[in-house]
């Protein structure tokens, strides 16, 4: 029988989370961030840079959501594949939406070494398996529209 744990492997392997904010909530703040996960860190830690007081409300403890319990892939592109995306949206949008994705990953590790967070990040690219024949066409078309949007893949 395989022992199935329960608790998130980024908090078993990480030192807990120190909450700064040991004397209760301040009066006033120039932000009030809703929830502890990477959106509402993000924006506090954005915000903070630009010169806000900003606080972090959490429930429970920080990254106790989705955000501590993911795969931990830092991807570009979107949940959709970009051939969908512009299908959907013009190829005006799926440009833009595309160089988004690429600036936000170009940022996450521009942060990664500016705050020598330790996160063991490699950069090493990423396999997207065909499961069917009929993906193997939908990846060659989605290679055909990542070259467009000068995007180099195997
Ligand atoms: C199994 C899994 C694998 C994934 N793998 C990947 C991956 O490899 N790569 C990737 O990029 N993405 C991945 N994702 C998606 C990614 O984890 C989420 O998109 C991201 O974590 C969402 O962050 P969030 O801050 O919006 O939400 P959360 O991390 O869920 O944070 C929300 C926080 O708000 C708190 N909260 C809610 N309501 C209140 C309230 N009223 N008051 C105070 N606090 C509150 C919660 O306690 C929680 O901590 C994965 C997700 C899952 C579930």
């Amino acid at each position: 029988m395989v022992a199935v744990s329960q608790s998130p492997y980024w908090i078993k392997t990480t030192d807990p989370f120190a909450p700064s904010c040991s004397g209760g909530i301040p009066q006033k703040m120039d932000v009030i961030v809703v929830g502890g996960g990477l959106t509402g860190i993000s924006a506090a830690y954005h915000l903070s840079r630009a010169g806000r007081q900003v606080m972090v409300l959490e429930a429970f403890d920080v990254g106790s959501g989705a955000s501590g319990r993911n795969g931990g892939q830092v991807l570009n592109g979107w949940p959709l594949d970009m051939r969908e995306i512009r299908e959907r949206y013009g190829n005006d949008t799926a440009q833009v939406l595309w160089h988004f994705s690429d600036e936000a990953l170009s940022r996450f590790v521009q942060i990664a070494s500016g705050e020598a967070i330790v996160c063991d990040l490699q950069q090493v690219g990423h396999l997207d398996g065909a499961w069917a024949e009929s993906d193997v066409l939908r990846l060659k078309e989605e290679q055909r529209i990542l070259a467009e949007l000068g995007k180099k893949t195997e």
